[in-house]
């Protein structure tokens, strides 16, 4: 089926072929028209999720305000009209691609932040994750009688929240995160309060700033520095933090320690590389991969040269230590947009072409070096390398940022289903041939570990991170999946 419209390229998104970051999260209290300010840090999350967004302010004149819509906050939270209904000084917000919840068909309803009314006052909450047993909790909810009103795993922490005997929120929300299982960072606000949770594991990021007198939680330091707001510290995983206005930030312990596995492909795809992560600049992180890409897997070539954008700072890295020269040898057009209907094999095909184009003048006869962040589908990565050749390349050489993705993500990732996954079918060989290249390596679990700090490479009896993406060990299991169906690697 051809696209609806010939510069419909919304459709054709070569990045359609990647693993995509469910959601953004981010909270402001303490500072005049903090819906202001979460609109333009939503805006810096917008890589996080394009699908949809939503703000939910309070002000004591007028109560809670929200708004939901599809699409950029750039679109929508930057009309005056629209943002004279969100006034206060407290405010929250949500930028989603659906994961969980009504994928390809969602409705308004499911856009976050959720609301719900309690004796005590209304809350509202972002949720930047994935609960595993939302299915179970879900029955047993409307077993017990509560009424949903989105597809959402996140609106279950509502209901659990509804249905808890502690008399203040942050208790209510407590009760309610300790039911959950999975990856959560949660941002939620009362009246008056400004919260934030990492889940044990602290699978998913958060962090908080300074701005004036008053403090924000995001999803990603670079949020923090488009409203001017200092770093301050990351949440820590199984940490709760209550902030108001008056007293500042008050933190609590609610869930039995555990050791962190945060999610390692932040470092290597989802984060911002303007962001800094576990004390790390992830940009400095991802050409550091570079390096260890380069000493575990040297090749003869004339040109390193990065799939825009998220391959630059590895393929930097390889130059650097291969000593090869570095070039740009893909050009990316900026000016195209996504939208999320499902494209056909033949349209995503075409999508690459109309967001990437080859550098034909510095491809010429050159054996090239393409570093990417990831295998995910192979969609992509076959018709770029048609691109090099039709360039006139002499040889291609894949080398890529992350082990091969071989097993899907639970925890708050759009994954395809896995035998979608090239590495779950297909040896490291068989992927090479599949991709028609020259050679192929992806860098090995332990070199990523090394680029991400740990000295030693992984841990293999305690992982000091989430990546069973790669490796097929969930730190959490996920069993909902399990109940319909999926099967762990040990039971293969
Ligand atoms: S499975 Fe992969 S993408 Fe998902 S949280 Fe773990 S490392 Fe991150």
């Amino acid at each position: 089926m051809p696209p609806a419209h010939p510069f419909d390229f919304d459709a054709l998104d070569a990045d359609d072929d990647k693993l995509k970051e469910e959601c953004g999260i981010f909270g402001v209290v303490g500072v005049a028209d903090a819906a202001n300010f979460v609109a333009l840090g939503l805006h810096a999350l917008q890589h996080r999720g394009q699908e949809a967004g939503g703000i939910v302010s309070y002000d004591p004149g007028q109560g809670f305000n929200s708004a939901r819509r599809f699409g950029y906050v750039r679109d929508n939270f930057t009309s005056q009209s629209l943002m004279q209904t969100l006034p206060g000084e407290l405010a929250i917000g949500h930028v989603r691609y659906s994961t969980a919840g009504s994928k390809g068909q969602t409705q308004i309803r499911d856009v976050q932040p959720f609301f719900g009314e309690f004796s005590m006052g209304g809350a509202a909450i972002a949720h930047n994750g994935n609960i595993t047993n939302a299915n179970a909790l879900r029955r047993e909810l409307i077993e017990r009688g509560s009424i949903f009103q989105s597809s959402s795993d996140s609106e279950c922490i509502i209901h659990l929240m509804a249905r808890s005997l502690q008399r203040d929120i942050p208790a209510r929300m407590e009760d309610a995160l300790r039911r959950v299982e999975g990856a959560f960072s949660v941002i939620a606000m009362t009246r008056t309060k400004l919260i934030g949770v990492r889940d044990p594991l602290g699978v998913r990021p958060l962090c908080l700033g300074k701005i004036g007198d008053g403090w924000a939680l995001a999803s990603e330091t670079c949020a923090l520095d488009i409203i001017g707001a200092e770093f301050v510290r990351e949440i820590e995983p199984g940490e709760m933090v209550v902030i108001t206005a008056e007293k500042g930030v008050e933190s609590q312990r609610p869930f039995r320690p555990q050791r962190p596995r945060f999610c390692i492909f932040e470092h290597v795809y989802f984060s911002r590389p303007d962001s800094i992560i576990g004390g790390r600049s992830v940009y400095e992180t991802r050409r550091q991969i570079g390096v260890e890409l380069a000493r575990e897997a040297p090749v003869d070539a004339d040109l390193v040269c990065p799939v825009p954008d998220s391959g630059t700072p590895a393929a930097i890295g390889f130059a650097h230590e291969s000593g090869i020269p570095y070039g740009m040898g893909i050009v990316r057009n900026q000016y195209m947009g996504r939208t999320f209907i499902e494209p056909t094999e033949q349209i995503r095909n075409m999508g690459v072409r109309l967001k990437l184009n080859v550098n034909r003048a510095l491809i010429e006869g050159k054996r090239v070096i393409l570093v990417d962040d990831s295998v995910v589908r192979g969609t992509t990565s076959r018709k770029i390398k048609e691109m090099i050749l039709d360039a006139g390349a002499a040889e291609v050489h894949f080398r890529i940022a992350s082990p091969p993705t071989a097993w899907p993500c639970f925890y708050g990732v759009d994954t395809p289903q896995r035998e979608k996954l090239l590495a779950a079918t297909m040896s490291e060989e068989e992927m090479r041939e599949h991709l028609a290249v020259d050679s192929l390596r992806f860098i090995s679990l332990d070199g990523l570990y090394r680029a991400v700090g740990e000295a030693k490479g992984r841990d293999a009896s305690c992982p000091q991170y989430c990546d069973a993406c790669f490796s097929g060990e969930y730190p959490v299991e996920p069993s909902d999946q399990i109940e319909q169906g999926f099967r762990l690697k040990a039971a293969e």
